[in-house]
């Protein structure tokens, strides 16, 4: 019978792990290696098959308050003409909320003040795994360990836990940066995304704040030891049309403002080859540590909230047979993410030849995708 729950990693999937799990009646711990829960990173888009999950879990009507919302998703090229517009009714297909977009900060708080203190150890970093017949012991960089009924790896792109299950799948770098980060938009951008030389985007996330992404193309290396200046960060964007730059500049500007909060991401973008399992005996990935899929979609954080909903749903079907759970779960979301893993690179793709004219229909299947549970 499964009744302890232990998630290693604290970011927004282990966080809903752990509040869907505890409405379920499963004791859980959450354990994050950061010291602190910093106000860090840029915005989260959420889209209707996402906010469904946190409608489910208690979360929706608190994150409605704090986001920004937008009535259509207008695409055009650098020279401001318009590729294709997609109302936000289209999205209802998905499942009846308009997409937002919320500070990561903002989600973090409202999750954090889901749960009660000691159900989140902080600077806890899970360095080894231990399997018995009945339990699995997680242990942690200070010598500590603890053991669960079921170990849920939800520990981000660069998971430890999947090197436990999968060790020999690597990620690989895409080739393209991205940087993100909230700012104040020059008033006369037109498009929510913008498709040239590299893609950028933005969208409003509470008032007049937006948030603002670019995502260029560039040969691999470490890029924070080559570039540790922001100002060289930022750079790597800019000269490629004036429109964009006045966005750069506006958030060079919000960034230095802030003092050291830093509401930004400057990240490599990586793939990951569909792993072979999600699961071995009692330890199972969730989001990032299971797929990286629809960052440049834009749906990346959705599709993980689903996964977290179905591996829950799962659990509460069999609940005294964990191996029958875990292979549901992953029979149910696996072909979803590869599907979306799929689409992905046929954007990345279109980007690439800078073939955008099929958008629009790119733009249908991808609704029809997220719909079809
Ligand atoms: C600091 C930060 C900023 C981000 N900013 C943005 C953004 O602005 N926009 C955007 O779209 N996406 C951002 N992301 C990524 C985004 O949050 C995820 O892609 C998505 O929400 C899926 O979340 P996740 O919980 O699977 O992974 P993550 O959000 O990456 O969370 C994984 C968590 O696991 C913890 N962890 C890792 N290894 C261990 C270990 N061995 N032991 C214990 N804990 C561990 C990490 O510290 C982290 O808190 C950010 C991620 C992070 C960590």
């Amino acid at each position: 019978m499964i009744k302890k729950i232990a998630i290693i990693g604290g970011g927004i999937a282990g966080l809903t792990a752990a509040i869907g799990l505890k409405h379920s009646g499963f004791a859980i711990t959450v354990f994050e290696k950061a010291k602190q829960f910093s106000p860090l990173g840029g915005d989260i888009p959420l889209w209707p098959n996402g906010l469904r999950v946190l409608d489910k879990f208690g979360l929706y009507q608190k994150i409605k308050a704090k986001s920004g919302c937008y009535p259509f998703i207008s695409i055009g090229n650098e020279a401001g003409d318009l590729i294709s517009k997609t109302m936000v009714d289209d999205f209802h297909k998905i499942a009846p909320y308009d997409p937002i977009n919320i500070c990561r900060h903002e989600l973090q708080a409202i999750q954090l003040a889901a749960l009660e203190s000691e159900e989140i150890i902080l600077d806890k970093t899970c360095i080894r795994i231990e399997e018995t017949e009945e339990h699995v012991i997680a242990h942690f960089h200070d010598g500590s360990k603890f053991a669960a009924d079921l170990l849920i790896g939800a520990d981000g792109a660069f998971s430890f836990i999947r090197n436990h299950i999968e060790p020999e799948y690597k990620l690989e770098y895409t080739g393209y940066l991205s940087l993100g980060g909230i700012s104040e938009l020059p008033y006369h951008i037109r498009h929510n995304l913008i498709f040239g030389q590299y893609l950028s985007g933005n969208f409003p996330v509470d008032g007049n704040k937006h948030m603002i992404f670019f995502i260029c193309k560039h040969a691999d290396c470490d890029i924070h030891q080559t570039y540790p200046l922001l100002a060289d960060q930022l750079g790597l964007f800019r000269n490629h049309a004036p429109i964009l730059n006045e966005m750069l500049d506006n958030l060079e500007q919000s960034i230095n403002k802030n003092h050291g909060l830093k509401n930004y991401f400057f990240v490599k973008n990586y793939n990951l080859q569909p792993l072979n399992r999600w699961s071995k005996n009692r330890i199972v990935l969730i989001s990032d540590a299971a797929h990286l899929v629809g960052s440049i979609l834009g749906c990346a954080t959705s599709v993980s909230l689903e996964g977290v909903e179905m591996l829950i749903e799962c659990l509460n079907q069999s609940p005294d047979n964990y191996s029958i759970a875990l292979k549901k779960y992953e029979v149910l979301h696996k072909p979803r993410a590869t599907r979306l893993l799929s689409l992905e690179r046929k954007l990345a793709e279109m980007l690439n030849k800078n073939e955008l004219g099929d958008y629009p229909s790119f733009s249908d299947d991808l609704i029809s995708c997220l719909k079809s549970y």
